[in-house]
């Protein structure tokens, strides 16, 4: 009440941000500013004008440290006390548009600099004493608006389309990346036949598709409360549900009822190793018998960076990097890029993004059965012919349009 009389109480608190990099003034504007917008936009600012490759920051005992990264050399840049620096860290994560406080997360950041609109992505580690965050210039490519955008190989693209024309059933959509997920499940509600067919939407990241329907906003949901939000979104008859994360069992186990009510169910979620996905639908089933015969295929895509080709260089890797490349037949030549002026100094020409699509057959579901290994279940796939994410990202090591690191961070993360 006071505060509506007489405005914010005047108070002489400071964020308590050290640093050199700034003049006296601008340290001012930082520090009077306690919920950390105007130190979050200095430091992007000092990011891009500097062509840094990341800024992080470090709690480390009772202080942060801010840390500057350019190529393979890292320097302080700032600190501040931990005591004042939790409202930071909500607002990072706030501003990258992760909402709750999970671990490991990782968002995106619009910021404006001199009339440009620039993307940054943040990664965001629990640490011990406060969040552990990176910030680096993303290269953004807008996300392919229909199947085919996604140059993906025609037995790919057949197989996604035979999922579209589903008329029951649950269809997983998996990507790490919230953003591309979301945009994954949007993608495949666009190309379904959704005439004369009811859509209910779940959660706050889809919708952003071509065709509007009713969406139910997740917000601070349990995982529980979000699956009894879909059973009483059963009631109203839809013929379609979309849920943007499933990635918990009981939102999954729920996405499950749909598809047994003879619907169609498509949930995101949150994995795309393979072999981890083939893992956890197996626990499920054998825990909760979720019954992976209402699972008709599982759709994955992947951002990966696309190196610039007016900076890539060949070079020859060291054994280690080799190793993790974990091929049998290791590309003639490798390539990698340091930046330049027509690509921002980020070294990328572009993020282009690879579609997998995994009809789930009663063979597939026999070997998830009885398979002791579920890396075995990537190899049977193999088999078969499938062309997954891997095996396209090898295809564009060996035409030196990826580097090994983009290589082996498509394998592991
Ligand atoms: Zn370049």
């Amino acid at each position: 009440m006071h505060e509506l009389f007489y405005g914010p109480p005047q108070s002489d608190e400071s964020l308590g941000f050290a640093s050199a990099l700034f003049p006296a003034d601008v340290m001012a504007k930082i520090n009077a500013d306690l919920t950390g917008a105007k130190l979050v936009e200095y430091l992007l600012s000092y990011l891009v004008q500097q062509r840094l490759t990341s800024v992080s920051l470090q709690p480390v005992d009772e202080s942060v440290h801010f840390m500057a990264r350019k190529g393979s050399a890292v320097r302080e840049i700032g600190t501040s006390p931990l005591a004042s620096a939790s409202p930071l860290f909500q607002r990072l994560r706030r501003l990258a548009g992760i909402h709750g406080d999970g671990s490991p997360e990782r968002g995106q950041l619009v910021f404006h600099f001199r009339g440009m609109q620039l993307a940054f992505e943040a990664l965001v580690l629990h640490g011990e004493g406060g969040d552990v965050v990176t910030l680096r210039m993303q290269v953004l490519s807008p996300f392919p608006a229909i199947c085919s955008d996604f140059a993906a190989p025609g037995t790919v693209t057949k197989a996604f389309r035979e999922l579209t024309e589903l008329r029951s059933g649950l269809v997983i959509c998996a990507s790490r990346n919230p953003a591309d997920r979301d945009r994954l499940v949007d993608l495949y509600l666009d190309e379904l036949e959704t005439r004369g067919r009811a859509v209910m939407l779940f959660g706050d990241g889809v919708g952003r598709g071509r065709k509007r329907f009713p969406r139910i906003p997740r917000q601070e949901l349990t995982a529980g409360e979000v699956a009894e939000l879909i059973s009483a979104g059963l009631e109203h008859d839809p013929d379609v549900v979309a849920i943007d994360n499933a990635g918990e069992e009981q939102v999954l186990l729920a996405a499950g009822r749909v598809a047994m009510r003879r619907k169609l169910a498509v949930a995101g979620v949150p994995f795309h190793d393979l072999a981890v996905l083939f893992r956890y639908l197996r626990h499920l089933w054998q825990r909760h018998h979720f019954i992976p015969a209402y699972l008709k295929g599982i759709i994955a895509c992947r951002g990966v960076l696309i190196l610039c080709p007016d900076c890539r260089k060949e070079y020859m890797p060291q054994p280690d990097e080799l190793d993790a490349l974990g091929l049998s037949e290791l590309p003639a030549r490798f390539w990698t890029s340091t930046g330049c002026d027509s690509c921002d100094h980020t070294g990328i020409k572009a993020r282009r993004y690879l579609l997998e699509v995994i009809p789930v057959t009663a063979e597939l579901i026999g070997r998830l059965e009885t398979s002791g290994d579920c890396g075995d279940l990537v190899r049977f796939l193999d088999e078969q012919g499938h062309r997954g994410i891997i095996a396209q990202c090898a295809e564009l090591l060996r035409q030196g349009e990826i580097s090994p690191a983009e290589y082996v961070s498509a394998l592991v993360l």
